[in-house]
This record gives structure tokens, sequence and C-alpha cells, in this order.
């Protein structure tokens, strides 16, 4: 059985722990709101990197791709060259063969003209001898 004078005491103990309790959250609530602000100022912080982190990659993407067009057109002038060269290689093989073609054309009909007129066919001289016929200049038989 509870007596009226404990029943008091009982309450006034109750009302000194809640006592306690304010006075010992009033420090965490004022902390707590510097921890909001210092939250808050970390979340502008943090949004403001963000931006500059967004600029920045798009100032990445440009510089990127501004560098793979430069590398595609040099790629392409470099090909452009390459086939040119080809063309002036293949020209001039292709005329070389031509004036090679011309001397031995040249060198057959100047080589017969020798032969009719009974001359070395090989160097133009005149030829001799009794039973085979030999080049007095070179040599060679006809
Ligand atoms: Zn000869």
């Amino acid at each position: 059985m509870v007596s009226y004078k404990d029943y008091l005491k009982e309450l006034e103990r109750i009302a000194n722990d809640d006592m306690k309790k304010h006075i010992d959250i009033a420090p965490l609530e004022n902390e707590r709101e510097l921890l909001d602000a210092e939250l808050a100022k970390q979340n502008q912080e943090n949004n403001e990197l963000s931006v500059k982190f967004n600029e920045l990659q798009n100032e990445y993407r440009k510089l990127k791709y501004q560098h793979e067009r430069e590398e595609n057109e040099k790629e392409q002038l470099e090909r452009a060259e390459r086939y040119r060269q080809q063309k002036q290689e293949n020209a001039r093989k292709a005329a070389e063969k031509e004036r090679k073609a011309e001397e031995e054309r040249k060198r057959i009909e100047q080589s017969n003209k020798w032969a009719e007129q009974g001359l070395c066919r090989h160097c133009g001289g005149k030829m001799g001898g009794l039973f085979t016929k030999k080049c007095k200049s070179c040599g060679k038989e006809s």
C-alpha cells in the first residue's frame, strides 16, 4: 500500500528526471541546429561542386569530340595524300614501262635495218669471215 507521501515523492522524482532530461537535451538541440546548418552548407557546396563537375564534364566531352574530329580530318588528309602518291607512283611506273617498250621497239627496228644492209644486227658493224659470218666489231655471229 503506497502512502500519499510516497506518492508525492515519486512524482517529485519523476518531475526531476524530466527536468534533467530537458536540461540535458537543450545543448543537444543546439548542437543539432549547428549540425543542420553545417549539413545545409555541405549540401550547398556539394551542389556547387556538382554544377562545376558537370561543366568540366561538358568541357571534356567538347574537347574530346573536337579532338576526334581533328584526328578524323588528319586521317582523311593522310589517306588522300597516300592515294595521290600511289597514283603518282603508278603513273611513273606506267610511263617507265612505256619508255622501255619504245626503246625496245626502236632497238628491234634498228637491228632489222642493219640486218637488211648486211651489217651486224647487234651493233651495226661490218660482217666478215668465210664460212661463218662474224661481226668485226663485236665478234658476235649473226
Ligand atoms: Zn656487231
